[in-house]
């Protein structure tokens, strides 16, 4: 078996592009494709990278040129990205597993896939990040960059935010670390969610009030990932550090759970993550625990409100 290693870059969308077939929108549009292939001891075998002439939101959004260094003309000439597809799957071989620095690449490649009505085709994925964070006992995101510095992996020159340097990176991570342990340790613990699932994901910037989430429309209204409906956060709810859950319901497509991720960037301002799952049996059973939990907590502050109100009655009276 092969351990494909894989980043992505993505374009995203100003917001008046026309959207996809029956209203639909793409969280971000694939122009850069990189991997590295391992053999089953974690040794280099081959590297992939592929540009990808987007389809859907052809203008460059400014931010992405800036961090990825992508311009216009590389891309015009770039394969489109069914063929980049066929490409990077003849690279995969058909026995192997990916490895991604983070969460977000394999729920991006599915939606992009989706969005090219192209069959439905991802792998197993571990999250090397999380992978790396628990063997290090750290529970705090770690970037590719940082990590590589931490394990003096020679990153002077690297280009970070390219997707076949943070795939070479990535790659030679996985071979200082014991990923073999790592994988084999691998499993979504119980009460945890499991990123496989993801529907979709969106990232929003400039977040700054983390008490007041839901006074933040983007993080408010999420869209049904069926009919496009936005749907309402009504109650946001703590998960774990740094995690906050909320149930969101289509009156046509039912239940989902919504999961919001908030990263600090500096000073007071804050990325979200937004990842949407499936409403399961397990899903049900994490928001149900949740809730009771958060229902104590608030039943424990109204008493103590109550409590004070009283106090006060009693003094004022005497
Ligand atoms: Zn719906």
């Amino acid at each position: 078996m092969k351990y494909i290693v894989f980043d992505m870059e993505w374009n995203q969308t100003y917001g008046h592009e026309r959207p996809l077939s029956f209203g639909r929108t793409l969280s971000g549009e694939i122009i850069e494709i990189g991997a590295v292939r391992l053999d089953d001891e974690f040794r280099v075998e081959d590297h992939f990278k592929i540009y990808v002439r987007p389809t859907f939101y052809k203008k460059l959004h400014s931010a992405v040129k800036r961090l990825t260094g992508i311009d216009r003309a590389t891309l015009e000439d770039a394969p489109s990205f069914p063929e980049a597809l066929k490409a990077f799957r003849a690279f995969c071989t058909d026995d192997f597993v990916t490895l991604t620095w983070g969460d977000s690449d394999v729920p991006i490649l599915r939606e992009n896939i989706d969005a090219h009505s192209l069959p439905a085709w991802t792998a197993k994925n571990y999250n090397l990040q999380s992978i790396y964070m628990r063997q290090i006992g750290s529970k705090n995101c770690i970037s590719l960059e940082s990590a590589a510095g931490q394990l003096g992996i020679d990153h002077e020159d690297v280009h970070f935010h390219d997707a076949s340097c943070d795939a070479d990176v990535t790659a030679l991570i996985a071979g200082v670390i014991d990923t073999a342990k790592g994988i084999s340790e691998y499993q979504t613990p119980i009460g945890e969610l499991s990123d496989d699932d993801i529907l979709s994901f969106e990232k929003i910037g400039g977040v700054v009030n983390l008490q007041k989430l839901r006074s933040d429309p983007r993080i408010r209204f999420t869209l049904c990932p069926e009919c496009r409906r936005p749907l309402e956060a009504k109650r946001i709810i703590p998960h774990s550090s740094g995690k906050k859950l909320a149930c969101l319901e289509c009156p046509d497509h039912g239940k989902y759970l919504l999961r919001l991720r908030t990263h600090h960037v500096k000073e007071e301002t804050f990325n979200v993550t937004k990842s949407l799952f499936p409403w399961t049996e397990d899903v049900e059973r994490i928001w149900l625990d949740r809730l009771a939990v958060a229902d104590r907590k608030k039943e424990k502050f109204l008493s103590r409100v109550r409590a004070k109100k009283n106090k006060k009655k009693e003094n004022a009276e005497k």
